[in-house]
């Protein structure tokens, strides 16, 4: 395989490049594909542009999109297009729009069973307009294409927020698609995402959604609030772009997935182009620079195993807006390993484990290669910066900062503040989370719950601070005789809760008797006087629920109390 681009912003350049290809352009070749990328939002100019190519090359075949910056060879070129030439030695492509709203979901079926068909198809790439139209219809049909076919793509996307187009040839596309199909017998395509961003703050839920792709309510208020009060973003025309760097971020699973929002309406809903559901927890997120230019670099790393022959990159406008100038970071090491040229999206398409969807703030790169992979794997040095550009490095300890912050409240709403262990709510959620665990995996669990015993008399006698010192000191003891994973609370006034994973009664008792003792050979109250406590132990029983495993523990306390106190009873 052979690549090659070319950047063009007039009517000369274009000739020169035609010249310059047709000199670079092998004898014989199989498949070429030519990809166009422009900044041009005018459908006529665009339309010529791709006829002046399809005419010098009639064997071509021609995809592209609206952007609103070019890639090309490792580095950004503003108000221009890019024109990038794939010739494949032995592989074909071949190229299909689709511009029917109405029936896109027929239309992939159709798709996939052709794509099926194929012998040796290795990649599928889409350009789309996903701001216009809902392609996830037709991106599910594709699912039944085996699972080492590349499925890449784009949204297109244009700085004066003209509607955006993609094409081929001698087709407009203002709502749907077009879709790529590379397939050769000994074509190898690989694709290596990155992204860079990370949550901040707290967790939010979405409380209402009008569809899939409207959220309209976050925690019970119109969902435009959060970006008012935390971001101080105001709801007008210039809120995309305004809130292109704070992407809101979605827990599914144990990770998180980002959304852009692309509109807000009046009424404080925002619009996404790629789904969200009712009930889901999301936060706000935020770039952070040197991550975002280390996790390219991993990416590029990943690539260079692959040794590709020509790179195609498509990236998130938001790393643009984002990282400025220093986006050069993120794209040059796309120089040591092979050509590249690509564009600025607006949602990027891939497949991810199960799904093929549209997803948001990627750095998406694309490695083609035909024939075997060269033994020698390519190191790849990156060009990291050594220093970001000021503002970058005022942002990047900001995230810091608020990072940090956020870790410490969070820390501070889960804890008691005198005795510096956990609060009644934390306690409660372990608890309760315990549970689950433990009844899931059909694991033993056991509880401690005591009571310092006539404290009322310690504070009338020694005063509150004594007390207060009583309740600290019984606070380190608990925390001394439990193992890692095991949750110390405050439950009230002089009553704690101690949850202990994988315990059963026998051992649970024998550390409330060890806890028991500890407590009464402390002579923290003046002149060398002790103090004791009484405890109640419970095992949890099967299919118990909390309710009624925190009434049996308290009422083994009860009766310990009942016992002549400084005593442990078990509820069996
Ligand atoms: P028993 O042996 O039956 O448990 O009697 P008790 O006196 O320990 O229990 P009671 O519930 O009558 O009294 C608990 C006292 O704990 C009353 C309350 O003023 C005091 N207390 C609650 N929180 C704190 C605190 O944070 N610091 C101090 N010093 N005292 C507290
Ligand atoms: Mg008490
Ligand atoms: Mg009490």
């Amino acid at each position: 395989m052979l690549q090659f681009s070319c950047v063009v912003r007039n009517a000369d350049d274009v000739a020169l490049c035609i010249r310059r290809f047709r000199e670079e352009m092998p004898k014989k070749y199989k498949g070429l594909l030519i990809s166009i990328f422009t900044v041009k939002s005018d459908p006529k100019k665009i339309l010529s542009l791709a006829q002046k190519f399809g005419k010098a090359f009639p064997s071509a075949v021609i995809a592209g999109s609206m952007t609103t910056d070019v890639i090309h060879n490792g580095g950004v070129r503003v108000n221009a297009a890019v024109v990038g030439f794939s010739v494949f030695r032995s592989s074909e492509v071949r190229v299909a729009a689709f511009d029917n709203v109405d029936t896109l979901t027929e239309d992939g079926k159709k798709f996939c069973a052709r794509a099926k068909r194929m012998k040796h198809l290795a990649a599928v790439g889409i350009f789309a307009t996903l701001h216009a139209v809902d392609i996830q219809p037709f991106l599910d049909r594709l699912a039944p294409l085996n699972d080492t076919v590349v499925i890449f793509g784009g949204g297109a996307n244009t700085l004066e927020n003209a509607p955006a187009c993609v094409f081929t040839k001698n087709e407009i596309i203002e709502e749907g698609l077009v879709a790529i199909l590379f397939s050769g017998p000994d074509l190898h395509v690989h694709a290596s995402l990155n992204f860079g961003w990370k949550p901040l703050g707290r967790e939010f839920v979405i409380t209402k959604m009008d569809g899939n792709h409207v959220v309209t309510e976050i925690d019970h208020q119109p969902a435009a609030h959060i970006y008012e009060q935390y971001l101080g973003v105001p709801k007008d025309k210039h809120f995309a772009r305004d809130t292109l760097a704070f992407p809101v971020f979605v827990r599914r699973g144990n990770s998180y997935v980002a959304r852009h929002t692309v509109d807000c309406r009046k009424d404080g809903a925002l619009l996404f182009i790629a789904d969200l559901h009712e009930g889901e927890t999301i936060r706000l997120s935020y770039g952070d620079p040197a991550g975002m230019i280390e996790d390219a670099k991993a990416g590029y790393t990943d690539m260079a195993m692959f040794r590709p022959e020509g790179l195609l990159i498509l990236s998130c406008y938001a790393h643009r807006m984002f990282l400025h100038g220093d986006v050069k970071f993120e794209l040059a090491p796309a120089r040591e390993i092979a050509p590249s040229f690509g564009y600025y999206t607006y949602g990027e398409i891939f497949r991810f484990s199960e799904n093929i969807g549209i997803h948001n703030m990627m750095l998406l790169t694309v490695g083609f290669r035909e024939g075997a992979k060269p033994s020698s794997p390519l190191p790849v040095r990156g060009e990291m910066p050594t220093r970001l550009k000021d503002s970058l490095l005022i942002v990047d300890r900001l995230v810091r900062f608020i990072s940090a912050t956020t870790a410490e409240l969070d820390r501070m709403a889960r804890m008691d503040r005198l005795t510096q262990i956990a609060n009644r709510g934390e306690t409660e959620s372990v608890l309760k989370q315990g549970i689950t665990f433990a009844q899931s995996n059909a694991m033993p669990l056991s509880v401690i719950m005591l009571d310092i015993d006539d404290f009322k008399k310690i504070n009338d006698t020694y005063g509150h601070d004594v007390g207060d010192r009583v309740l600290v000191e019984t606070a380190k003891v608990l925390s001394a005789h439990v193992r890692l994973g095991d949750t110390v609370g405050r439950w009230g006034g002089e009553e704690f809760l101690m949850v202990l994973l994988e315990t059963d009664e026998k051992k649970a008792v024998q550390i409330a008797e060890n806890i028991r003792e500890a407590i009464a050979a402390l002579h923290v109250l003046p002149r060398g006087k002790g103090f004791t406590a009484s405890f109640g132990v419970a095992r949890l029983a099967p299919r118990e629920t909390f309710d009624a495993f925190y009434q049996r523990v308290d009422g083994a306390l009860y009766r310990a109390k009942h016992n002549g106190k400084n005593c442990v009873c078990l509820d069996e």
